[in-house]
């Protein structure tokens, strides 16, 4: 590890529990049922997120009880940061042509809606049979581009949140809960 490598520090109980494990598991499957009841006798392909909707893509998927097919994409993130910057990198592009495919994107939360607007544009272009949006948080208040939302979990206020695959500064994704940080969750060290 180079001498530069600053590792944030666990600061868990500067954390406040937002959406408990109980409610995250009720909703998801929820939507794994709604999502296997629309999508009944046809072809479905999700499309994750990285990396921030994979826990929400492991648990949903085994509530959708339809044969289904997993494939990931990764875009920039805010990095350490907590703010968006409108401005979005592809990473990582999907392994299989979705041409002709009913496409369900994953998202972990959709906040300006730049990263999904940009995202579905993309793969528009590549003419799936359908394209439709599943996303565990809502923050709607925070919108700057308005995308059309399939299916959604939790709307949730405008706050940042970690857990349950959300990270801040590439920690917290492993909370089986979504919380919201407490003062003294951001200072530096003490
Ligand atoms: P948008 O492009 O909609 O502004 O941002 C979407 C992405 O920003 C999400 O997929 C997620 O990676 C990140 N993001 C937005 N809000 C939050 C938040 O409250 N907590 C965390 N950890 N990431 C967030």
């Amino acid at each position: 590890m180079s001498q530069e490598t600053v590792q944030p520090k666990w600061r868990v109980d500067k954390l406040e529990v937002f959406i408990t494990e109980e409610q995250l598991r009720q909703r998801v499957a929820e939507l794994g049922a709604q999502i296997s009841r629309d999508y009944e006798g046809q072809d479905l392909l999700l499309v994750a997120v990285l990396k921030g909707s994979v826990v929400f893509l492991a648990d949903l998927m085994r509530y959708i009880t339809i044969p289904h097919s997993v494939d990931f994409m990764a875009t920039s993130s805010y990095g350490a940061a907590t703010e968006s910057s409108g401005i979005v990198r592809i990473l990582k592009d999907l392994d299989m042509p979705i041409t002709g495919r009913n496409v369900l994107i994953v998202e972990d939360i959709v906040d300006t809606g730049h990263t999904l607007s940009y995202l579905r544009r993309l793969l528009l272009e590549r003419e799936p049979a359908s394209l439709r949006i599943v996303t565990l948080l809502d923050k709607r208040e925070r919108r700057e581009v308005d995308v059309p939302l399939d299916y959604v979990g939790f709307e949730i206020p405008n706050a940042f949140v970690v857990g349950y695959g959300l990270d801040f500064a590439e920690l917290y994704r492993n909370l089986p809960y979504i919380a919201i940080p407490k003062e003294g969750f951001f200072d530096d060290d003490d």
